[in-house]
């Protein structure tokens, strides 16, 4: 479902991303590890491109992303067929970027009735039935400052569902909330899997990771050094770095 080949990025002069292969099947769950400053964030981000690569490329659903072939060359997508790729692969990031002016069921509405052209109606009846999925039935009319962290994460995944996203992206979504609020967004991730949902996320939750995740890829200075089933890279690491990252959770 997603395929990215040789990317490479460099911030001002200096590679975050060093060559990176990865392979996303339809309806799999890989999560991806790292320490801090790694490039999981970036790599994310080229995948939506958020960030635009240097090169590589990114293949969704058998699609290119952010660029066509012409004569050979990659040519950047104009910004309009940009945002209509975007539109296809939902993002939730670690701090929950509502609109505190909408309530919860605008929030949901706003980007299928504006992006997708939905009938309000038909997007109102879709976002009730993402709120009952994420445990928020009754919270339509909330507005994001009245709802616990664990609450807000959970409208932002309802909001990127919303879009009906080939691939959902994930970037740390639980570590700006309490210890006691992140199992309940684990939980609705958790749910999220196993309806089929292709899925990538960047995650410090390893227990989460060996539960759910079919693959893990583990990230060290702008590079996968680790790929395979959570029992491999974290019960059974053979690279140094991902040795001592697992060492430290222990
Ligand atoms: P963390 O676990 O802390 O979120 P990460 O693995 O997500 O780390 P990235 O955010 O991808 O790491 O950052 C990788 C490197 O790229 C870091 O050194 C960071 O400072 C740098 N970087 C990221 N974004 C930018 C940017 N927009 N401009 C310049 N440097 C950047
Ligand atoms: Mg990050």
């Amino acid at each position: 479902m997603v395929s990215m080949r040789g990317i490479t990025k460099a911030f001002h002069g200096r590679p975050v991303l060093r060559g990176v292969d990865l392979d996303v099947e339809r309806g799999t769950v890989c999560c991806l590890l790292g320490r801090s400053g790694a490039g999981k964030s970036t790599l994310l981000r080229c995948i939506n491109v958020l960030e635009d690569i240097d090169s590589g490329m990114v293949v969704v659903d058998g699609r290119l992303i952010g660029h066509r072939l012409e004569k050979g060359f990659m040519r950047r997508l104009p910004e309009k067929q940009l945002s209509a790729q975007r539109a296809e692969l939902g993002i939730v990031f670690q701090r929950f970027n509502l609109f505190s002016h909408m309530t919860v069921l605008e929030n949901i509405v706003e980007a299928p009735v504006r992006v997708r052209h939905e009938p309000r109606v038909e997007a109102e009846e879709h976002a009730r039935e993402l709120l009952r999925k994420v445990g928020l039935s009754g919270r339509e009319n909330s507005y994001p400052s009245k709802l616990s962290g664990g609450q807000q994460q959970r409208v932002a995944i309802a909001r990127a569902l919303a879009m009906r996203p080939k691939v959902m992206l994930f970037d740390e979504p639980t570590s700006a909330l309490d210890p006691e609020l992140v199992g309940e967004v684990l939980a609705v991730m958790r749910d999220l899997a196993k309806t089929g949902m292709t899925m990538i996320v960047v995650t410090h939750e390893v227990g989460f990771a060996r539960d759910v995740a079919d693959r893990v890829a583990f990230m060290d200075d702008g590079r996968i050094v680790e790929f395979g089933p959570p029992e491999q890279v974290i019960g059974n690491s053979q690279h140094e770095s991902t040795q001592v990252f697992m060492s430290k959770l222990r």
